[in-house]
């Protein structure tokens, strides 16, 4: 087999655990063996589409057996998969299929409607998962398709997958990574938190997140474990999931262990199956902390972002007793430091770098982007500052984007103000992230508006419906005369705070 990349994942373990479960969708169970013959089908009908090596085709839909046969079936042709967030708006989904320049787009009949929204320069052809069986979508493409093996060669320095994520100027970039990114990424987590084959991860994030994807599913798929799909996030079916597959490990972002911890059925709940957790992807309260481990749960946490993989920094449990509230020491195979005054960097804090052969290969099409993201010796200079303790701890205290975590999703101001601006009453605006008990924070914007056209903070946020997705829309306005200015003339967010 001359393919070294992920998609021949399905068809080794296909070879060494055919029977062994894969992936669990509701009531369906999927096996290596059946994983990797609908992958090589359904590489064989894209292939017929004239998808070949390097081509970018584009998945939108929830967590589903689809996904992974898509991403394998790109993978074995040698392409490059770009899963897309269901969150987002027609206009934010095109800017991205644009981008990217995507050949083929795959996407769960529930998302119809923004699927014929779309505005796409040369637009990718179509192919729809799940709706009318009769219909010439997924399953009778796949149907129809060849068996036979796909061996196209690719190598760990081929893009595997192109994840879009904004910078600080809120303009979205494609995230790069190799098959050598998540392969590297995934002996990480191998090592981290000891994935065996008998594992049962609980998929409860969305996989068009790196962490979702990279963290768990891969590492499950790669040791021959189990997966089981959440399709979205509800209290209820993660409780009944765990304790009806016996549920091994999932990650999460702090706010959906918050939602478990304040459920009513979590001290009723049989979690006896767990043997770790990982929160991570914004910064996790030590009270939440607290909760998990007088249950007597292994939580962990962890840091990264998807430029790097995405994981970097963890706390694991032994550690976690004694450092409360740390994002952790480097994984394995990374290395981070902190960027200095002086020539080699040095201090204990500053913005965290890191050199990983997990960092991405570069932001799709964005030479400019890339450099300046990357320095010159390959460290990737993440725009969080991090401070180091005595023992070699890291913890995030800072961040030098502007960017606030809102349940787990990012936010960019820079993209929302610039929705704002849009409105014909805005003269002026600045959004902020504020803290919030359930999302950990949640977007505020200050409004100047033009004197001779009035609005109301209802009018403004239902401008916003539509153009942004729901996340990224602000949960209050606060009209000003004035906005506070910092002595360049940037507005002062500090204040704002
Ligand atoms: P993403 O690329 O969407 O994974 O977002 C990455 C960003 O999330 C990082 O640059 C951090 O700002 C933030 N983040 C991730 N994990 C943590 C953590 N454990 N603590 C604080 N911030 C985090």
């Amino acid at each position: 087999m001359r393919n070294q990349g992920l998609g021949s994942w399905a068809l080794r373990r296909a070879r060494s655990t055919p029977h062994r479960t894969a992936l669990v969708a509701g009531n369906d169970e999927l096996t290596y063996a059946r994983l990797a013959e609908r992958s090589t089908r359904l590489a064989h009908a894209l292939r017929s589409m004239g998808t070949g090596p390097g081509d970018r085709v584009a998945y939108l839909g929830p967590n589903a057996p689809s996904f992974v046969e898509t991403m394998f079936a790109v993978h074995l042709l040698g392409a490059v998969f770009v899963p897309l967030n269901t969150r987002l708006t027609a206009a934010e989904l095109s800017f991205q299929l644009d981008d990217c320049g995507a050949s083929v787009l795959l996407y769960d009949v529930r998302h119809d409607e923004v699927v014929r929204q779309l505005r796409v320069a040369a637009a990718p052809v179509t192919v729809t998962i799940g709706g009318d069986p009769a219909a010439a979508g997924y399953e009778t493409r796949l149907r129809a398709a060849s068996a036979e093996l796909i061996d196209e060669p690719v190598g760990h320095a081929d893009p595997a997958m192109i994840l879009y994520t904004s910078g600080t100027t809120g303009r979205p970039k494609g995230a790069v990574l190799t098959h050598g990114n998540v392969i590297w990424n995934c002996l990480n987590v191998l090592i981290e938190i000891d994935i065996t084959g008998d594992e049962v991860t609980l998929v409860s994030a969305p996989l068009f997140h790196v962490a979702a994807l990279n963290m768990t599913l891969l590492p499950t798929l790669l040791k021959g474990g189990r997966a089981v799909l959440m399709t979205g996030w509800d209290v209820e079916s993660c409780f009944d999931l765990v304790e009806r597959h016996r549920v091994t490990w999932m990650f999460g972002v702090p706010t959906m262990f918050a939602d478990l911890a304040r459920a009513s059925r979590w001290s009723s709940a049989d979690l006896s199956s767990i043997r770790s957790l990982l929160a991570g992807g914004a910064s996790v309260p030590t009270s939440l902390i607290a909760a998990y481990q007088e249950r007597g749960l292994r939580f962990l946490q962890g840091y990264g972002l998807t430029e790097a993989g995405p994981g970097a920094l963890i706390v694991t449990a032994d550690m976690s007793t004694v450092k409360v509230g740390a994002a952790g020491v480097p994984h394995f195979f990374s290395d981070v430091r902190l960027a200095g005054p002086g020539p080699d960097g040095g201090g204990t804090e500053g913005e965290l770098l890191i050199s990983s052969p997990t960092v991405m290969a570069g932001y799709w099409g964005r030479p400019d982007a890339t450099a300046a993201a990357v320095t010159d010796d390959g460290w990737i200079r993440t725009g969080d500052v991090a401070r180091v303790d005595d023992d070699g701890y890291y913890s995030i205290v800072g961040r030098l984007k502007e960017m606030y975590i809102s349940g787990g999703e990012n936010v960019y101001p820079a993209e929302v103000e610039t929705a704002l601006l849009l409105h014909p009453a805005v003269a002026e605006c600045a959004v902020i992230g504020v803290p919030d008990e359930r999302w950990g924070e949640v977007g505020r914007a200050f409004v100047r508006l033009n004197p001779d056209r009035p609005a109301a903070e209802q009018e403004l946020l239902a401008f916003l419906d539509g153009r942004l997705a729901r996340y990224k829309i602000p949960k209050t306005v606060r009209f000003v005369d004035e906005l506070p200015r910092t002595g360049s003339g940037k507005i002062h967010r500090g204040l704002l705070r």
